[in-house]
């Protein structure tokens, strides 16, 4: 049973220091979180386990952490400058900026239909006050601006930079230091995880749209003559195995194909990898919201940051460029820019995901409902918890500091002996620990402790000296 809605996550997040509200002490930040100890924990796990998955336990893709300031000249020619935009819409009645593209529209429309034709009809509604009466569509630059140097003015242009949209373009920048460094022959990927940055017109939902937010991207290039189609929906099904690995529900994963229309301006086909982040919408398509991204974005990037390509009458398509980035294909001895597919994942939306799906309530035999939080090992926060079963007792507290102390080498334990032995199962099994041990009296004299299952609610008695080793198979993924 996941989370019936959002809300339920976020005071789960807020009350057991997964994730607060940002700059709360001021009021707050709109749609801006902060990862507490639990949430920094969980980021770090997803972001490691992405990592291991594609850079280390595969054989074919390197890693990479570039700037999140860039030469403003990579977004002018990745075509951001120019295209980034997201339709931004004005409620004249309540002053409500709306994004045109998330309108709801009225449910005799058809498939297609054009929503500026909608508005000017006045058949779409705000979904503030009510009001149609909106303005027509204005495409809105995403990119957050920021200013360079201690002497620019703000309105300097020569000072003028972004905080990256995506780290794609940090990947195709350093495309050829890679590829020589490395000495790859294709196929190959570079994979990099981190913050991105965009001015959302309507950011919400918690943590799923925010204007600072992080990305797990892989640019994997190709030859030109590779079945670009076929590894999309490869790299699809990779991505789906990896979501159900972190224990996300098949019934809560679903495909959308990005109709022509709605394309990027780089790509040609996008199959984007869905969440039912809204289990409690009527109307099932409305549960939806893209989890993540696999486009084909063909030879476009490489392309426009190269110095060679030129345009119909022989004039260089990029003059600020120092770089060729082509490959040479030694076995046919033919120099090509490769081709890109890109599997683009958010860190966020993936813990916000996770969280939902772990989310399950028991009651007890006392009649009290209490919340399990099924997360899978592999991204539990904490491992073990050792608690005492009597904090005023020496000997017990100093076994069991001890036995947290002999683990810490080899899985994430904590020690606490903050409330009674009912209550401290309670709060670990909220944030998801698979396990919790227990000192009591009798460890005195047997060596051995209690080790108690968070989802069966099973105990065990285990010798301390097989305590590490006993838990680590447990928590094998
Ligand atoms: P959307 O249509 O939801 O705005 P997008 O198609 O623009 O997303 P991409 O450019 O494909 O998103 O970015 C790849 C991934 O980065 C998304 O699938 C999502 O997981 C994450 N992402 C993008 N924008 C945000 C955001 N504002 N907040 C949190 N995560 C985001």
């Amino acid at each position: 049973m996941p989370a019936p809605n959002i809300d339920t996550i976020v005071s789960l997040a807020k009350r057991r220091g997964f994730v607060f509200p940002s700059s709360e002490v001021y009021g707050g930040l709109g749609s801006a979180w902060d990862y507490g100890p639990l949430g920094v924990e969980l980021c770090n796990n997803v972001k490691q386990s992405w990592w291991r998955w594609l850079v280390y336990e595969r054989d074919d893709i390197e890693g990479v952490d570039s700037s999140i300031i860039l030469n403003r000249t990579v977004w002018k020619y990745s075509g951001h400058e120019a295209t980034f935009h997201d339709p931004l819409v004005d409620c004249r009645e309540c002053k409500t900026r709306l994004r045109a593209d998330k309108l709801e529209l009225p449910s005799d429309t058809a498939e297609g239909a054009d929503v500026v034709n909608l508005i000017k009809e006045k058949r779409v509604k705000c979904p503030n006050c009510g009001s149609t009466d909106l303005t027509e569509p204005r495409p809105f630059n995403m990119m957050l601006r920021t200013t360079l140097g201690a002497a620019s003015a703000d309105d300097d242009p020569t000072a003028l930079a972004y905080l990256r949209p995506e780290t794609a373009q940090g990947i195709f920048i350093n495309f050829l230091n890679v590829q020589t460094t490395m000495r790859r022959k294709l196929p190959f990927g570079i994979a990099q995880v981190g913050k991105s940055f965009r001015n959302e017109i309507t950011p919400g939902n918690f943590i799923l749209r925010t204007r600072e937010f992080e990305q797990m991207e892989m640019e994997y290039f190709v030859k030109p003559d590779a079945e670009h189609f076929k590894l999309v929906d490869e790299w699809v099904e990779q991505y789906m195995e990896w979501f159900v690995g972190l224990g996300l529900g098949k019934e809560n994963l679903s495909l959308h194909e990005v109709p022509p229309n709605e394309l990027a301006h780089y790509s040609k086909r996008t199959v984007d990898i869905m969440y039912r982040y809204f289990p409690e919408r009527p109307d099932e398509e409305r549960q939806w919201e893209e989890l993540m991204g696999i486009a084909y974005r063909t030879d476009f990037d490489l392309r426009s940051h190269s110095n060679k390509p030129a345009d119909e009458e022989g004039k260089r398509i990029n003059p600020d460029s120092t770089e060729d980035l082509s490959y040479f294909d030694e076995a046919i001895k033919q120099r090509f820019y490769p081709h890109v597919i890109e599997p683009a994942a958010g860190v966020n939306r993936t813990v916000l995901a996770v969280l939902m799906d772990a989310y399950s309530e028991r009651t007890n035999e006392k009649g009290e409902t209490r919340v399990i939080l099924k997360l899978s090992p592999q991204l539990a926060p904490i491992k073990a918890a050792i608690l005492p079963l009597a904090k005023n007792k020496p000997e017990i507290v100093g076994m069991a500091k001890a036995v947290k102390r002999s683990l810490q080498p080899v899985l994430r334990a904590v020690y606490d002996d903050t409330g009674g032995i009912g209550k401290l199962y309670a709060r670990q099994d909220e944030i998801g620990t698979p396990f919790c041990v227990t000192v009591d009296h009798q460890s005195l004299e047997d060596e051995a402790v209690t080790v108690r299952d968070r989802d069966t609610w099973e105990q065990e008695r285990v010798k301390v000296s097989d305590l590490a080793e006993h838990l680590q198979k447990k928590l094998k993924p």
